[in-house]
């Protein structure tokens, strides 16, 4: 597993270590110390050399030689760095460990070995192997630093010091092909650059890199290859360079000369700049490790781990979890930018009140999510930066999902509010056309439906807005419905009320004074006004999108609905005390003025029994004629089917009302007993007016 370097403890990240004449940026950080610990601090400092964000654009060199060969002297003089020198008078140790630099002015990571000179000191070599195999592990170049008279010697320390490199940059690449990981191509070349130091110029460096070529290659061919690599090259694994550097002591101003020289060869800048040859640069792409700046530290703690605990180190492997590590720490914080946009919202509108820059704002979160991820991710393994991209965007998605689903419910209820107004007032006019009304109220919600959700549903998400416009479209239809209902009951009622109207008069005339064709008036009458009214609901039901079973329904209980209202005003009419009052008013007219109209005046000669008898027996005929609706022509009979039809599809509370309707039963406004009882208190009120006839007449006698 890797190294968490975000868990160290806060006192760990300490400042940068400065050496008393250097400022931070030339900080040495100590990265293995003397007891073999990786640093917490590298992330702090890669931070504070700036290369925390340059991704690729860096290098990382490393130096190898016996113990007090200059290297660190070489490194402070080509870098700019400020390694420990031990001081020449004292030849006092400086302390153990790997240290770590930035080169001055160049984004190149130096790294400087202190270690025992474990071959001369007879101690054993651990700490060399350990440190060759980082070095191996996460260096470009390595220099390696040797005395010109040491050029040849072939038992010495320096030639013990490359078998370790040989032996160790082996086994890495056995291990990355037993994962089936090794490239095999140039792309895992090291460069090993020999810095031949004290050189006198009494041999050329010609013949120096031949020797020493030489010997390497015996020492390469001596080596106990694994198997399949036996028949290997060095030039299979290693770049090999050399240069000469003259006495530091001896020729001070040459050996200045010639390291400015060479300090132009780890300046990337510099030699592209110059339109210098770009293989006089050490630092070639080929060689570079590929791991990128943000995730250094991490990798080379948990290199050092593996390498101190020896552990099986395969390099692929290595970068495949520091991929997956690192992207996951990417990935977090990604979506941490994220959720705190998403937090930083405002809060949502009432329902049926839409956000309209909902939408732009989850795609900026989540754009911002993506560029924030990608930008580090993207240099890492890329089937591990694809997935964890994946699986970035998934918990982006679900967890704006609620929001999609919040506005479409909050559309949903906008619109269909909307609707229903739109529809009502449109109602609220004349000669609306309901079923274009509906048509076209519902053509626009589904619009803007369609709009809201469009702008609020992110790419790739597969949110659909499907189940929600459903939803809505079937609540618009319940409302159309429960609207036309509504609708077409209102107007069956103002039918019904000018029907009533109408009918008014045409009853009270036609009781009033009463004859034979009295039912025809009445029932001419109603017909034609029904006529009327279910001429003018056909007109205005076809705008409803009626079916004709609708239709049928409707007519159906309006003429029932206009049957019972003539009724009921018939009833009025025909109650007892008004139909004896219309009787009455019968029987004085014919009894009390005669045929002209004239008050009459009684005399003694006037037959008053047979006036009277005659008068009353006109009106109690009457009785029966009230008592029957019944038109003397046939042609102005009126017939209703008497079974209550489906009349709820229009109004279900009229339906239960009307369940027990008859329709010739209704015709019947009289039954006999009311008819008997009637008679009798005419002839009661009749006997009065005989009495004060007679009376009147005996009086006028009299005088
Ligand atoms: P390191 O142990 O390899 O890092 O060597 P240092 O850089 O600490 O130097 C060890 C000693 O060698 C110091 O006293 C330096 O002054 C001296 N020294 C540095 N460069 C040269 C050089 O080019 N030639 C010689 N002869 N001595 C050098
Ligand atoms: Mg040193």
């Amino acid at each position: 597993h890797l190294r968490n370097n975000d868990h160290a403890p806060a006192g760990a990240a300490v400042g940068l270590q400065s050496n008393a004449e250097g400022s931070g940026l030339d900080a040495k950080l100590q990265v293995v110390d003397e007891n073999q610990r990786f640093t917490t601090a590298l992330d702090e400092h890669m931070k504070g050399w700036k290369l925390a964000d340059a991704g690729f654009n860096y290098d990382v060199v490393a130096v190898f030689g016996s113990q007090s060969t200059g290297k660190s002297t070489l490194l402070n003089r080509l870098f700019g760095t400020k390694f420990d020198v031990m001081s020449e008078s004292e030849r006092r140790q400086t302390t153990k460990g790997i240290w770590m630099s930035k080169g001055q002015d160049m984004p190149v990571l130096v790294m400087d070995v202190e270690g025992t000179d474990g071959r001369e000191r007879g101690e054993d070599q651990d700490f060399e192997r350990k440190s060759a195999l980082f070095s191996m592990a996460v260096a470009e170049v390595l220099l390696v630093n040797i005395w010109e008279h040491q050029v040849g010697l072939y038992q010495g320390a320096n030639m013990g010091l490359l078998k370790t490199v040989f032996e160790v940059n082996l086994g890495l690449f056995l291990a990355a092909k037993q994962k089936g990981k090794a490239r095999g191509d140039s792309q895992d070349k090291t460069l090993l650059l020999f810095v031949i130091r004290d050189h006198i110029g009494a041999t050329p460096l010609a013949n120096l890199r031949a020797t020493l070529t030489a010997d390497l290659n015996r020492l390469w061919d001596g080596l106990s290859k694994p198997e399949g690599l036996e028949s290997s090259k060095i030039d299979d694994f290693f770049d090999l360079d050399f240069v000469t550097l003259p006495h530091k002591l001896l020729q001070p101003e040459l050996f200045e000369a010639q390291v400015v020289e060479l300090r132009q060869r780890f300046n990337k800048s510099n030699v592209q700049g110059a339109a210098a040859s770009s293989s006089s640069s050490v630092f070639q792409s080929k060689y570079h490790k590929r791991i990128p700046a943000d995730g250094i530290s991490t990798y080379m703690g948990t290199i050092w781990d593996a390498v101190v605990s020896n552990k099986d180190l395969d390099l692929p492997t290595q970068q495949e979890l520091l991929a997956q590590f690192r992207c996951g720490e990417l990935a977090a914080a990604a979506f941490s930018t994220f959720a705190a946009l998403v937090s930083a919202f405002p809060p949502a509108p009432p329902a049926g009140q839409l956000d309209s820059t909902l939408g732009s704002r989850m795609l900026d979160a989540k754009q911002a999510a993506l560029v924030a991820y990608d930008t580090a991710a993207s240099r890492y393994h890329p089937a591990v930066y694809a997935r964890q991209r994946a699986e970035l965007v998934a918990k982006v998605h679900s967890a704006l999902a609620p929001l999609f689903a919040t506005q479409l419910k909050s559309a949903h209820k906008g619109l269909l509010r909307a609707y229903r107004v739109e529809i009502e007032d449109a109602l609220k006019g004349d000669g609306y056309d309901f079923a274009r009304v509906v048509a076209e109220a519902r053509a626009r919600a589904e619009r803007t439906f369609e709009e809201e959700a469009k702008r609020v549903t992110l790419e790739e998400s597969g949110w659909s807005a499907e189940e929600e416009r459903a939803a809505l479209g079937e609540d618009m239809d319940s409302v159309a419905e429960l609207l036309r209902k509504e609708e077409t009951r209102k107007m069956v009622a103002v039918i019904e009320r000018n029907i009533k109207r109408q009918m008014a008069e045409t009853v009270e005339l036609a009781l009033d004074s009463p004859s034979a064709d009295m039912w025809d008036k009445v029932l001419s009458a109603f017909k034609a006004a029904l006529a009327k009214a279910e001429e003018a609901y056909v007109r205005k039901a076809t705008s409803f999108n009626c079916t004709k079973d609708e239709v049928d329904a409707a007519l159906s209980l309006l003429r029932r609905r206009a049957w019972l209202a003539l009724r009921s005003k018939l009833d009025e009419q025909t109650a007892e005390a008004a139909l004896l009052n219309k009787l009455r008013l019968v029987f004085e007219d014919k009894f009390r003025y005669d045929a002209d109209g004239v008050p009459r005046v009684w005399k003694p000669e006037d037959d008053i029994d047979t006036i009277f008898r005659k008068a009353k027996d006109s009106v109690l005929e009457l009785i029966p004629l009230y008592a029957h609706i019944k038109p003397s022509d046939d042609k102005n009979a009126f017939e209703l089917a008497s079974s209550a039809s489906s009349s709820s599809l229009v109004d279900p509370a009229a339906s239960a009302a009307d369940d027990e309707f008859d329709f010739a039963d209704s015709l019947q406004l009289l039954t006999p007993q009311a008819q008997a009882s009637l008679s009798a208190r005419f002839r009661r009120e009749t006997d009065a007016y005989y009495t004060e006839a007679k009376r009147s007449m005996v009086s006028s006698t009299s005088q």
